[in-house]
């Protein structure tokens, strides 16, 4: 047999991506904005071209970008992390969360992943001959058990995958997660991968519990980000790993021979541009106005929120408008009504339906305007 992942079929963005293409219908559903990046950072990479900067980049990325990188985490996070050695610039967060399994998932090795999960997640451990061990998060609020988390842990358990903000569901966690999750990392050496791509989008003045905050966890841990989520171009696929000494020269290996380096006049950019730390600074404020405004229109609608204190993902209840199952619903909306959403089932590996959908607020107003109206006719 070839197929190395025989059950899987195209990513649920792809799909409905498509099909609101083909409906014209507002997309509501892969998580992109349709607002455009920084003039300022555009003009910043423009420059590097100018200036020659068109060659291969250094295999970790350039010094300058993951040097401004250590200083955000430090201004943020209170940590001091090795720009040398602890930090590798990648082509996105999917590939930089790839790169952390295939570095060190053996075949038979059990990694715990919890439900609803990013897409990528499950079939990046099985392509790797890694064996998923799913666990629910708790409905609706998507909480983590850690009792049931410690009884999952066998002697073939590697590593923990996490993410927070959550997609699709916009929890985080909170420091009591991370008390448990260190207490776990600790007992039984464990590995973590921590997706941190939303790390800027945090509502309500939460704070975000990075593993950088925690050095016990994270000495054991990759930790992993986006410049396209937080800058909003999720087209450049810019993103970074940032792991201990050891860990990320394990992780570089496989770096090297994947894709080797990254674009170079983008890499110049974001460097420049985080030299500014109010490009960072400002996010939660930005993306908060868009949540509460998207809210706020969705009053008008026999949709429910769930709660959202992350990400740029708002889940929505359908009960009072249908019994569908979420994907003939999501569906139906899409080509009924004009506006694509995502069916949360898609991030279930049984496809267990709570009867939810996801919509990405990361739009225009005048683009949540009439969405809102569309769907107040449902
Ligand atoms: N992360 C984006 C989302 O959740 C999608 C990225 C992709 O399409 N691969 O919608």
């Amino acid at each position: 047999m070839i197929s190395k992942l025989p059950n899987v079929g195209t990513t649920i963005f792809s799909v409905m991506s498509a099909l609101a293409a083909e409906y014209k219908a507002i997309n509501l559903s892969q998580g992109f904005p349709d607002y455009d990046c920084s003039n300022e950072l555009k003009a910043m990479v423009n420059e590097a071209m100018q200036q020659g900067h068109n060659q291969y980049a250094v295999m970790p990325g350039l010094m300058s970008l993951r040097s401004a990188i250590a200083s955000k985490i430090s201004n943020l996070y209170q940590q001091t992390v090795n720009p040398e050695m602890e930090i590798t610039i990648t082509p996105g967060g999917t590939y930089a969360i790839f790169t952390a399994i295939a570095t060190c998932i053996h075949p038979g090795d059990e990694v715990i992943i919890f439900e609803p999960a990013y897409d990528s997640y499950i079939p990046n451990v099985l392509v790797n001959g890694g064996k998923p061990v799913l666990i629910p998060l708790s409905f609706p609020d998507y909480r983590i058990n850690w009792t049931e988390v410690r009884s999952k842990i066998t002697p073939r358990t590697k590593m923990i995958m996490l993410n927070t903000p959550h997609n699709p569901t916009g929890s985080i966690l909170q420091e009591n997660d991370l008390q448990e999750l260190e207490k776990l990392v600790t007992e039984f050496n464990l590995l973590v991968l921590s997706d941190e791509v939303y790390e800027h989008l945090i509502f309500d003045g939460a704070q975000h519990h990075s593993i950088l905050r925690y050095p016990a966890i994270y000495r054991n841990s990759f930790v992993t980000f986006s410049f396209g989520k937080v800058f909003h171009n999720t087209g450049w696929k810019m993103g970074y790993c940032v792991a201990p000494e050891h860990l990320m020269k394990e992780y570089r290996k496989v770096h090297q021979y994947l894709c080797f380096s990254v674009n170079t006049p983008m890499q110049y950019g974001l460097a420049k541009f985080l030299e500014t730390p109010a490009h960072y600074l400002e996010l939660p404020a930005f993306y908060q106005q868009k949540r509460d405004y998207f809210l706020q229109l969705m009053k008008d609608t026999r949709f429910t929120p769930l709660s959202s204190q992350g990400s740029y993902f708002q889940l929505m209840k359908y009960d009072r408008i249908s019994d569908e199952g979420d994907r003939a619903f999501a569906t139906r909306l899409t080509k009924e009504f004009g506006v694509a959403a995502i069916p949360v089932s898609a991030f279930y590996q049984d496809g267990k339906d709570d009867h939810v959908i996801r919509f990405c607020f990361a739009k225009k107003q005048e683009t949540l305007e009439l969405a809102a109206a569309r769907l107040a006719q449902i």
